[in-house]
């Protein structure tokens, strides 16, 4: 049987669960200024230094497809930009819910422009899946129209811990859009879950589920059973090399994408990469375990990090998108691998 999120008891944001998002969002904002004085007098962590930003700025301007807002199902669009990043929304009896806000805020209000074509009914929740800028900096167009916005706590904690590395590591990419970087600014969510949430009424429904980190903590799906569709933000990109410095653990991230390709939907919808199958989720596991298994290996039989990074070159998966930053992700599992812990940790 297909292993589904449960289901029947979730409620809907309700006041409570604001004030318990608001309190545990003050509680993240004092604990942040914490890691950078303790980190400061200690060896400099990955991503602090200028050196070490400008090497995760590695957006490299090539030719995207166009891109296309998809209807996937009666009241589910999706937007593939294969440039940037992917968002969806499903309009609900009570208004619209939208999956992740895209890279900048011009990227939000066009977002919002799109929805307004399709229907006039209120654009009322929006779903960060992950605490990647690419995937939340239209944010605050969306706090100004007023929509309610929830994420997974730890995604939370991410947005809060990374974020000059997120705005650092997103410069070439504006320059390349020509978008102004002075407006990104990191809105936070207004309500945080730490298991399920349901939103919408009577027919039309979407499950907003937490299984565990994949590619990161906080990884978020959101389930659309009349529409057998899921979305998977963070941990599945189509035809894709992923980011491979947040994840705790790749064997979490595999099983993750094998319980989620048990679904019972048709449609999956990645964060990165056009409509997918349960094929195409079910390849981004064998990646992930090939990847794996070659960098074990290899440190194993002694190779440095540096050896690595120059050796490793998996040419079967030279074509997929981002290929061109595998040296960084090498080296993210290798220090995954010899320390047990990301390159860049959260909560
Ligand atoms: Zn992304």
């Amino acid at each position: 049987m297909h292993q589904a999120p449960a289901t029947g008891t979730h409620p809907s944001v309700e006041d409570a669960d604001r004030r318990s998002a608001v309190a545990a969002l003050f509680a993240l904002a004092s604990l942040s200024a914490m890691p950078t004085a303790a980190t400061a007098a200690a060896s400099p962590a990955a991503g602090t230094t200028p050196a070490d930003l400008a090497r995760f700025d590695n957006f490299k301007a090539r030719k995207g497809i166009p891109m296309e807002l998809k209807q996937v199902a009666p009241d589910l669009w999706f937007l593939y930009d294969d440039l940037s990043s992917n968002a969806a929304f499903l309009v609900t009896d009570d208004g619209v819910l939208v999956i992740d806000s895209r890279q900048h805020p011009q990227h939000g209000r066009e977002l919002i422009a799109m929805i307004r074509k399709v229907t006039d009914k209120p654009i009322r929740w929006l779903v960060n899946t992950h605490a990647h800028g690419d995937h939340y900096y239209g944010n605050p167009a969306f706090r100004d129209i007023g929509a309610t916005i929830i994420a997974h706590r730890d995604t939370v904690a991410g947005m809060v811990k990374n974020e000059r590395l997120e705005f650092s590591r997103r410069q070439s990419f504006f320059r390349s859009q020509g978008l102004d970087p002075k407006e990104v600014r990191t809105v936070l969510p207004d309500v945080v879950f730490d298991t399920t949430l349901r939103i919408g009424s009577g027919q039309r429904v979407a499950e907003i589920f937490y299984w565990g980190p994949g590619q990161n903590p906080g990884d978020t799906m959101i389930w659309v059973p009349h529409a057998k569709a899921v979305f998977i933000g963070g941990p599945f990109a189509r035809k894709n090399w992923s980011n491979m410095s947040f994840s705790p653990s790749i064997d979490g991230w595999i099983a993750l994408l094998n319980k989620a390709a048990a679904l019972p939907v048709d449609l999956f919808l990645p964060g990165h990469g056009d409509v997918s199958t349960r094929e195409d989720v079910l390849d981004e596991a064998r990646l992930l375990a090939d990847v794996q298994a070659e960098v074990k290996k290899a440190i194993a039989s002694g190779l440095t990090k540096e050896q690595i990074v120059k050796q490793l070159r998996f040419p079967q998966y030279a074509d997929l998108r981002n290929y061109e930053r595998i040296d960084v992700f090498l080296e993210a599992l290798h220090h995954l691998f010899t320390t047990g812990r990301p390159l860049f940790p959260y909560p």
